[in-house]
Order: structure tokens, then C-alpha cells, then sequence
């Protein structure tokens, strides 16, 4: 059945470190072969074996649209005819910097860049210019791209500096990044009564899309938010993930809170290039060229991801789109939940707008050490039972899913009639 996959990751392997260009993709979480993809259109992938997928990854999100929607390839071409690059200012960047700050009314301005990563690790520059501190708060489980600074885990004990996650990240630069207990409101009261006024950033990922899906508490957030303009400390929201995928606004939008900086990629880039960073105009004026904390990307705003980004979100500000994606998701986990049940094994789901958790245990997660606690055989086991029958979960216990405004009635029949076999498979 995945012949072609099989030798094609072969061959990659000897050329491609792990026959990859990102780690995830490797399957080493699930085990097996990585699938080699040919095409996708709407919600449905076919690899270079022929089968056919209904899609729950979307590129790890971007896809929101589903894949090749035609306006946004009308975009992509109309503008890559009329050269791929410039390295200056455009028109399009103008326009997007415009829809950005009118959807993300905190962003009162944005620049844009490559990747989520370049997003995060420009931001917690800029705030650590901005503030003139050097310690950042991030929470465990939360994954803000591989900047060195973010790259970091829990030191031992609570309230201790944390260690760095990769070799190769030095410790002294670890050193400054503390790592807490995501939903834990005692740590970060603790926290911020030691060291408030050192603290340069709390960086934090709205809703956790990185650790499997996990839900703030809304108070939790309040909370951060007081703390951080009680010291000067500044907030940034990470919406790489959750920003135009969640709703509209991103999860400032759901809860109603207004970040200081936020990070934007994935959707905002419709499948190519583009990320961002914005917030307050006076931490914004601390960038070069304005200030001195210095940021720069020859790449940065290119025309024709700035064209894909501009398309897609033009098309998900249609009235309506985030109400029928999240009826969509939601109905598609009504019926996951309905099957696991038949077939009496414990199952529980989250979701916000397009985004998506499923666990194989009682109750959903607060924060990492409880997504750990799910059962990762259970959930491998699916992942392969749903492959097989043209299901395309992501290959890993820890990852959220992601549902397109092109999934529909017969994708879900689809999804379910797969997870009924599959969930009767998998319960011995
Ligand atoms: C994906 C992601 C990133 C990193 O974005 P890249 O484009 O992969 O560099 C950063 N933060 C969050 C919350 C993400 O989900």
C-alpha cells in the first residue's frame, strides 16, 4: 500500500538528515513509514502510492481554505508573473500590514517575516530591547519555533531557570528563560512577586496547540495580563497557531484579551512563507530601523506568500466561515466520541474553531504533565488503523488537529466509518 513512500523515504534518507526537512515528519512517534504526497485538493490528499486521505494536519495548519483553493492560486500566479522578489516595499505588503491590524486590533503595527520562528524570536528581542531585561517566562509544553531562547525545559524543581531542550542551545541563554507549569496560577503569583520587575516577556500560546490541544482558564489568562502591566513585563501572545484558526481575532478574540506583542504564521501565510509580529506602537518603535533592536529578512514580505497570506484571509473574513468550521469540527468529534464509546474505550475531545485534541483517556488535559498521561500506544495504534483506511492524522500523540473550511458531510462519513474499524481494531 505505500510502496512508492517506502522508497522514496529511503532514497531521502541517505541525502536528508532522518529523510526529512522537520523532525515531526519522520513518523518517529508513531512508528513506520512517512507518507510521500503527490496532491491535494480541498480536503483530500493523494500520495505517491495513489491513496487517497481525508486531511487533518493542513500542513500543520495553514490550510484552512483546504488545498489549491483557486483564489488563492489565482493570487500566487497573477502575482509570481510579476517577478517572485524585490526586496523592497510593495503595494501588497501595505494592504496585508492594513487587514492584519483591522483582524488584530492589538497589532497597531505588524512586521512581516518568514516563519513563526523569525516571528517569536524577533518578538522576544524587541521586548527585551523594549523593557531593557533579559529573563522571559515561556510554559512547559508551549512550543514557540527553535529560536535558542525558546528551545528550553523545565530545570529541576519549580521556580528554577530552565535547561536547554536541544544540544547546541548554550545554557547561559537558556539560563534566562524560565519554564512554568501552563494553567498554574500559584506559580506565576510566585513568580512574579520574586522577579516581576526583571522579567522581560511572558510568552505564551493562547490556547496550546503544541502539546496535543489544552485549554487556558480564562482567569488564568486575565491573570497574566495584570501581572504583566503591574511590571512592565511584556505579554505576547504566540498565535502562530491559533491566529485566524481559532476565530477570526485569534484567541484574544475568544477570551478578550489584549496582548502587548503577538505572533502570527501559518494561516496568515495561506500555505506559503509568511508570519508576522505587531503590538503597541511605542514597543514597535523600539525595531530598527525606528529604534535600535535590530530585525531584518531579504526575503521578508515577499510578494507572492504576501499574496497567498492576503487571499486566504480575505476569504475567511466571509461572514460565517468560523461558525460553520467549528460546526463542522464539532460534529466531526461528536461522532468520534459516539464510536469510542460503541466500542467502550475512553476518549476525550477538545476543540476551538478549526482547531482540534483527541485523547485516549477520561478527561481532557489542563496543562503537559496531563497530556502525558494519555495513552500514546492507544493513540499510535489509531493514528496507523486510520491511515489505512485514508484518514491523515498528524503522526503524533502531542499534535492538534486541523479541520478545512473544504471538510464537509461526506469527509466526516468518511473519518467515521474509518474510526468505527478502527477504534473495533485497536480495543484489545
Ligand atoms: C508552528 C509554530 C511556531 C513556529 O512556526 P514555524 O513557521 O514552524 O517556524 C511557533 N509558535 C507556534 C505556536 C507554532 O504553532
Amino acid at each position: 500500500m505505500f510502496s512508492q513512500s517506502e522508497k522514496l523515504f529511503k532514497e531521502s534518507q541517505a541525502l536528508i538528515p532522518g529523510g526529512v526537512n522537520s523532525p515531526v515528519r519522520a513518523f518517529r512517534a508513531v512508528g513506520g513509514t512517512p507518507i510521500f504526497f503527490r496532491e491535494g485538493k480541498g480536503a483530500w490528499l493523494t500520495d505517491v502510492d495513489g491513496n487517497r486521505y481525508v486531511d487533518y494536519v493542513g500542513s500543520w495548519g495553514p490550510m484552512i481554505l483546504g488545498h489549491a483553493h483557486p483564489e488563492v492560486i489565482a493570487a500566487v500566479q497573477e502575482t509570481a508573473a510579476r517577478s517572485l522578489s524585490f526586496g523592497a516595499p510593495t503595494g501588497l505588503e501595505l494592504e496585508l500590514a492594513a487587514l492584519l491590524t483591522r483582524l488584530v486590533p492589538s497589532m497597531e503595527q505588524v512586521r512581516l517575516v518568514s516563519s513563526g520562528t523569525e516571528a517569536t524570536m524577533s518578538a522576544i528581542r524587541l521586548a527585551r530591547g523594549f523593557t531593557g531585561r533579559n529573563k522571559i517566562i515561556k510554559f512547559e509544553g508551549c512550543y514557540h519555533g527553535h529560536g535558542d531562547a525558546l528551545l528550553v525545559k523545565a530545570g529541576s524543581g519549580a521556580l528554577t531557570f530552565g535547561n536547554p531542550s536541544s544540544a547546541g542551545v548554550p545554557p547561559q541563554v537558556a539560563a534566562d528563560t524560565l519554564v512554568l507549569d501552563y494553567n498554574s496560577m500559584a506559580q506565576i503569583e510566585t513568580t512574579f512577586a520574586q522577579l516581576g520587575d526583571e522579567l522581560a516577556a511572558v510568552i505564551i500560546e493562547p490556547v496550546a496547540g503544541n502539546m496535543n490541544f489544552v485549554m487556558p482558564s480564562l482567569e488564568y489568562l486575565r491573570r497574566l495580563r495584570e501581572l504583566c502591566s503591574k511590571h512592565g513585563t511584556v505579554l505576547i501572545f504566540d498565535e502562530v497557531m491559533t491566529g485566524f484558526r481559532v476565530g477570526l481575532g485569534g484567541a484574544q478574540a475568544v477570551f478578550g484579551i489584549q496582548p502587548d506583542l503577538t505572533t502570527l504564521g501559518k494561516v496568515m501565510g495561506g500555505g506559503l512563507p509568511a508570519a508576522a509580529f505587531g503590538g503597541r506602537r511605542d514597543i514597535m518603535a523600539a525595531l530598527a530601523p525606528l529604534g535600535a533592536v535590530y530585525q531584518a529578512g531579504t526575503l521578508s514580505g515577499n510578494p507572492v506568500a504576501v499574496a497567498a497570506g492576503l487571499a486566504t484571509l480575505r476569504a475567511v473574513s466571509a461572514p460565517g466561515f468560523f461558525d460553520k468550521l467549528a460546526a463542522t469540527t464539532s460534529e466531526m468529534l461528536r461522532g468520534l466520541k459516539r464510536e469510542a464509546a460503541a466500542a467502550g474505550l475512553p476518549f476525550a475531545t477538545q476543540s476551538l474553531g478549526g482547531m482540534f485534541g483527541l485523547f485516549f483517556s477520561d478527561k481532557a488535559p489542563t496543562d503537559f504533565k496531563e497530556v502525558m498521561q494519555s495513552d500514546k500506544d492507544r493513540f499510535n495504534q489509531f493514528f496507523h488503523a486510520m491511515l489505512r483506511r485514508g484518514v491523515y492524522l498528524a503522526p503524533s500523540a502531542f499534535e492538534a488537529g486541523f479541520v478545512s473550511a473544504a471538510h464537509g458531510a461526506p469527509e466526516i462519513e468518511h473519518t467515521l466509518a474509518a474510526a468505527q474499524a478502527a477504534f473495533a481494531e485497536i480495543r484489545h
